[in-house]
C-alpha cells in the first residue's frame, strides 16, 4: 500500500503539501528529514517532512472534489540519513506560522542555512591527501625503487620527506602494517619545497596516490578556560542570586541594570552554571552588537564550547554548525543574532536575550515577520526547566509590564561597575540658537567647546546623528523642486563622496542633476544633515581630529565595521561620528564627549512607538560617555527641552519613562495593553489598493467592530512601485488570539475571491515595532 507525506516546501504558500512515498525509500522517511519533490511542471524543490505517514481520504468519500481522482506526484529522493530538525525546532516552526501569519514555507526558508535548502547546496569541503602505494609498504620493494630513482634525486628527497611526515623513521622498519600518519599534498609541498610537478611524477609511478578527505570549516578552538571568569562584586553577586531566585518561580526574567554594570559578566557565570548541569545556553544579540569584543570575551571563558551563528558567516560554515549541533558533541553555547533562534538544541537550558529592548530583534522583511525575542521565550519553554534571562538598561514597554505584572522575574541592577558615575548630560535650547544665529551649521557653541576641550586632553568624542549620507534631499533655491524616487514616494538622499542621489527604501539611484530639470538653475543645494555632512564640517572645524565614521555605507562588509571599532579603540581615531550603529553595546574607554546633534527626527517620527525608541537610543548613546575613570558629558541638542521625555533621559529616569508612556498607551489602546494587528495591502495601482483596503477594512468591521481601525496611507505610501494600504487592530488583551486569526483569514479569502484582486499582496505583521 502507498504511504504519503505531508511535506513543507519552500513556498509563500499556506499548509503543507501531500506526496507519496515509493517503497524504496519508506525506510528513510521520517519527520524532519529533507527529501526533494517534483513541484509544477518542471520544478525540483527541496521540501522538509512535516508528517509522516498520513493518511489520505480515498477518493470515493472525497466528495469535495467529485469523482475525480487525486493523485500524489512521488517524492525524488530522500537527502538525510537522519532529521536536520530536532522536534521542538519543527515545533517552533508551527508557531511562527500560527501566531504571526505567516506560510509555514516561509518559515523554512527564514529558518534553514541556504545550503540545507538546496538539492546540491551545501559542499563538504575537502582536502587532497597524499599516501604511498600499498605495493611499497613493504621494506624490500621500497629500497629497491629508490635505489633505481637516484636520478630522480628531488623526486627522492620529496619521497623521503613524505616518509618523515608520515611518521616512518627508517625504511626497514616499513611492513604492510606499518600506520602511516595522514599527510596532505599541501603539507609535503610547503615541507620539501617542492613543485606539484614533482609529487605527480611520483604519483604517475604509482608510488604514490592522492585522496580526499572532508574536513570541517569549523575552527576547533582553544579548550575553555574557567579560570578567566571575573569574579563578581558585591551588587553583581547580589543581581546573580536574585536572578536565580526569580527564576525558581518564573520561566522569563528580566535583568534591569544600567550601561555597565557588567551585565556580561553575569551572564557568564549563569552560563557557566548551565553548563556544569549539562546544559546548552543560547545567547541572542542584535546583528550589529555581535562584536569582536563581546565574542572574544566569551571565547576567553568558553573556547571550542562556543559556537558563533551570525550572517556575515558563510553559508557552509552554517550548515556545518547546523550539523554539529545535531550530533553527539554540539556547541554547548551558541552566541548569535536573530536567526540562531532556529538552530537545532538537544538540551537547552537557558537563553540570554541581551539588549532585548533592540527592534532589529523583529524581522520586518520579508516574511516571516516574527520577533526573536518571543520566539526564544517559546523554544526555551519546551525543554524542561529551561529559562529565559531578558537583559537590558532600557527595558522594552512590554517586558517591564509584564515584570511589573510579575509575569517576568524582575531584578534590578543601579550601580555600574567600581561605581563609574553615569554621564552628565547637558540640554542645548537649539531652537533659540538657530534664532539667534548662534550655531556653526548643526553645531552649538557648547558643543563645539566641549569637542574642543576633549580633544585637547587627547580624549575621545562621539557624535550621534540618526542619518546616514550627506543630505536628507536636495532643493533648487528658484523654483523649490525636490527630486524624488519615482519607485516611492519618497525624496532622494544625496551622497556627496559619490556624487549621486538614492533611496532609503528601494535603493534606486540617479545622478545629480547638474541644473534644476524645472526651471534651469544651478542652485540646487542640500538641505538638512546625514552623517557625511556632519563629517564635512567637522574636518573642516576640527582640522587635527582623527575623524571616523560609522553608519550602513561605511560598513557594508563585515572587515570595515570591524575595524572602524578596532581604530576608535586603540586611539586610531578619536572623533566617531555616527548612527544608532554607534550606541551597540560598544565598550570604550576613553570617550569623554557623546554629542546627540538633533533629539527631534527622532521625537517627531509619526509613531506611536516614537518617545520608546527616543529615550531609549539617546540613553544607549549616552551610556558611551565616560565608561571608565571618570565621568562623561553628553551634550544634548535638541529644539523641544521642554518634553518630559527630554528631563528623564537627562536624569537617567527610566520610571518616571515609564510610567508617564504607560498612561498614554492605555489611554490610546496600545500595547502593552491591546496587541496590535497591521494588515497590510499593496498593488500597482491605487484604485485597486484604495478599494481593496476599503472592502476589508468594512468585512473586518463586521467582526471585530471598533477594534479595527483604517484603512490609512502610512507615512511612505508608495514603496518599489506599489501603493500600500495600512488597516490597524487593536486587540485586547485576553482576546481568544487564535480564533481572530481564523476571522482575519476568512475575511480575506472571501475578499481575494473578486478577480479584481488578482495581484493583491496582503500581509500582516503582529506586534509591529
Ligand atoms: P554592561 O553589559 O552592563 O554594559 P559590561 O559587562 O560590558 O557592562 O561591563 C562593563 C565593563 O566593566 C567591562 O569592561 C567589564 O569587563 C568590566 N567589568 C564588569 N564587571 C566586572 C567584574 N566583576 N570584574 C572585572 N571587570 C568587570
Ligand atoms: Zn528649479
Ligand atoms: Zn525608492
Amino acid at each position: 500500500m502507498m504511504t504519503y507525506a505531508n511535506i513543507i516546501l519552500p513556498l509563500p504558500l499556506e499548509g503543507y503539501f501531500t506526496y507519496a512515498i515509493p517503497d524504496t525509500m519508506v525506510s528513510r522517511v521520517t519527520a524532519g528529514v529533507r527529501v526533494s519533490v517534483p513541484f509544477g511542471k518542471s520544478k525540483i524543490y527541496v521540501g522538509v517532512v512535516a508528517e509522516y505517514p498520513v493518511n489520505i481520504p480515498n477518493s470515493s468519500d472525497n466528495n469535495r472534489l467529485g469523482s475525480k481522482k487525486i493523485t500524489y506526484k512521488n517524492i525524488i529522493n530522500v537527502l538525510d540519513d537522519t532529521s536536520v530538525l530536532l522536534p521542538q525546532q519543527l515545533k517552533l516552526w508551527h508557531w511562527i506560522s500560527d501566531y504571526y501569519m505567516s506560510p509555514i514555507g516561509d518559515v523554512y526558508k527564514a529558518a534553514l542555512p541556504s545550503g540545507l535548502k538546496e538539492e546540491y547546496g551545501y559542499r563538504p569541503r575537502t582536502e587532497l591527501y597524499i599516501r604511498l602505494t600499498d605495493n611499497f609498504l613493504h621494506e624490500r620493494t621500497l629500497s629497491i625503487m629508490i635505489d633505481s630513482m637516484k636520478r630522480a634525486s628531488k623526486q627522492v628527497e620529496v619521497l623521503m620527506t613524505y616518509l618523515q611526515l608520515a611518521g616512518v623513521d627508517e625504511i626497514d622498519e616499513i611492513t604492510p602494517d606499518t600506520l602511516l600518519r595522514e599527510v596532505t599534498r599541501e603539507e609535503l609541498m610547503n615541507v620539501s619545497h617542492a613543485s606539484v610537478g614533482v609529487v605527480r611524477a611520483l604519483v604517475e609511478r604509482n608510488i604514490l596516490v592522492t585522496y580526499e578527505k572532508e574536513v570541517g570549516r569549523l575552527n576547533g578552538g582553544n579548550p575553555p578556560r574557567p579560570q578567566n571568569i571575573k569574579p563578581l562584586n558585591e551588587a553583581q553577586t547580589e543581581a546573580y542570586n536574585q536572578i536565580l531566585l526569580q527564576m525558581m518561580g518564573h520561566n522569563v526574567t528580566l535583568l534591569h541594570g544600567v550601561t555597565s554594570s557588567g551585565k556580561t559578566e553575569i551572564y557568564i557565570h549563569l552560563i557557566q552554571k548551565a553548563l556544569n548541569e549539562h546544559k546548552q545556553v543560547l545567547y541572542l544579540l542584535p546583528e550589529i552588537a555581535l562584536t569582536i569584543q563581546i565574542t572574544e570575551r566569551l571565547k576567553s571563558v568558553f573556547g571550542n564550547r562556543l559556537g558563533i551563528y551570525h550572517s556575515k558567516y558563510s553559508d557552509a560554515e552554517r550548515v556545518e554548525i547546523w550539523q554539529k549541533q545535531l550530533l553527539d558533541s554540539p556547541y554547548d553555547v551558541i552566541l548569535g543574532a536573530r536567526s540562531a533562534v532556529f538552530l537545532p538544541f538537544q538540551r537547552l537550558g537557558l537563553v540570554i536575550i541581551d539588549e532585548e529592548h533592540e527592534q532589529s530583534f523583529k524581522q520586518q522583511d520579508p516574511a516571516p515577520r516574527y520577533h526573536a525575542r518571543s520566539a526564544a521565550i517559546v523554544l526555551a519553554q519546551m525543554y524542561p526547566g529551561a529559562k529565559t534571562l531578558l537583559g537590558t538598561a532600557t527595558p522594552s514597554m512590554e517586558s517591564y509590564y509584564n515584570a511589573k505584572q510579575d509575569k517576568y522575574g524582575l531584578v534590578e541592577l543601579t550601580r555600574r561597575y567600581k561605581d563609574i558615575q553615569l554621564p552628565k548630560i547637558e540640554i542645548v535650547d537649539i531652537k533659540d540658537l538657530y534664532r539667534r544665529k548662534m550655531m556653526t551649521g548643526p553645531f552649538s557653541p557648547r558643543l563645539l567647546s566641549a569637542v574642543r576641550e576633549a580633544l585637547g586632553r587627547d580624549e575621545q568624542v562621539i557624535l550621534f546623528q540618526n542619518r546616514r549620507g550627506f543630505a536628507p534631499m536636495i532643493e533648487c533655491r528658484q523654483c523649490g523642486w525636490v527630486p524624488k524616487c519615482p519607485n516611492c514616494d519618497v525624496s532622494l538622499t544625496y551622497h556627496k563622496n559619490m556624487n549621486y542621489l538614492s533611496c532609503h527604501y528601494c535603493g534606486h539611484t540617479m545622478k545629480v542633476p547638474e541644473v534644476c530639470p524645472c526651471c534651469e538653475s544651478e542652485d540646487i543645494r542640500g538641505r538638512g544633515y546625514g552623517t557625511e555632512k556632519i563629517e564635512d564640517e567637522i574636518r573642516n572645524i576640527f582640522p587635527e581630529a582623527r575623524v571616523a565614521r560609522m553608519d550602513l555605507d561605511t560598513t557594508r562588509t563585515r572587515n570595515a565595521y570591524e575595524r572602524l571599532i578596532t581604530d576608535f579603540s586603540t586611539g586610531k581615531s578619536n572623533l566617531l561620528i555616527g548612527t544608532q550603529m554607534i550606541s551597540k553595546g560598544l565598550d570604550f574607554d576613553k570617550v569623554s564627549v557623546v554629542g546627540i546633534l538633533n533629539a527631534d527626527s527622532m521625537l517627531n517620527y509619526p509613531d506611536f512607538r516614537a518617545y520608546e525608541h527616543s529615550f531609549m537610543m539617546m540613553s544607549q548613546v549616552s551610556g558611551r560617555a565616560g565608561r571608565k575613570g571618570k565621568q562623561g558629558l553628553v551634550i544634548l541638542q535638541t529644539k523641544s527641552p521642554e518634553l518630559p521625555v527630554i528631563q528623564q533621559v537627562v536624569h537617567n529616569d527610566y520610571q518616571s519613562f515609564y510610567s508617564d508612556l504607560l498612561v498614554e498607551r492605555h489611554e490610546f489602546r496600545y500595547p502593552p495593553f491591546y496587541r496590535l494587528v497591521y494588515v497590510y495591502l499593496k498593488h500597482r495601482d491605487d484604485n485597486t489598493v484604495n478599494s481593496a483596503g476599503l472592502e476589508l477594512g468594512s468585512r473586518l468591521r463586521d467582526i471585530f467592530g471598533d477594534r479595527v481601525l483604517g484603512p490609512d496611507k502610512p507615512a511612505v505610501a508608495r514603496v518599489n512601485t506599489l501603493n500600500i494600504r495600512k488597516i490597524m487592530l487593536k486587540l485586547e488583551n485576553g482576546i481568544d488570539y487564535p480564533r481572530v486569526r481564523q476571522y482575519l483569514r476568512g475575511a480575506l479569502d472571501a475578499m481575494l475571491k473578486d478577480k479584481r484582486y488578482g495581484a493583491l499582496q496582503v500581509y500582516y505583521d503582529v506586534d509591529p515595532l
